[in-house]
């Protein structure tokens, strides 16, 4: 468990802790994470907390999509290396560019043809 998500969770709980207090006082005053937006006047730290929250459990996602989300943070996405070490495969090149085996890093923060992917999405 990352430290954002173990933060999100005391959060969500309103876990009896002086830190969670003060952010349900200052930031909720008594509404739900889920329910919650960040302003511009909030910290840098809490917008990303928030952001963390609401991509992985945003109520309008699907169930899969929140479940993938989870592994891709965790790194436990089923990429080909991970694969390979279970004998699975022993293709472990990346498919979409094929210079380098498939793993997290490679797939989310290295692969060019990935993020040119991505880039496409995000600019429509
Ligand atoms: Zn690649």
């Amino acid at each position: 468990m990352t430290a954002v998500e173990k933060l999100v969770r005391w959060i969500a709980k309103k876990k009896d802790h002086l830190r969670i207090q003060w952010v349900d006082k200052v930031y909720l005053k008594g509404r739900m994470l889920m329910d919650y937006s960040p302003t511009a006047a909030s910290s840098w730290s809490w917008r990303k907390i928030c952001e963390w929250h609401r991509s992985v459990w945003n109520r309008f996602n699907l169930s899969k999509h929140n479940f993938n989300q989870w592994l891709i943070q965790h790194g436990r996405l089923l990429t080909l290396d991970r694969l390979g070490n279970f004998g699975s495969t022993q293709q472990t090149l990346c498919f979409l560019c094929g210079e380098k085996n498939e793993t997290h890093q490679h797939l989310f923060h290295e692969c060019l043809y990935a993020e040119k992917c991505y880039l496409s999405y995000i600019n429509g």
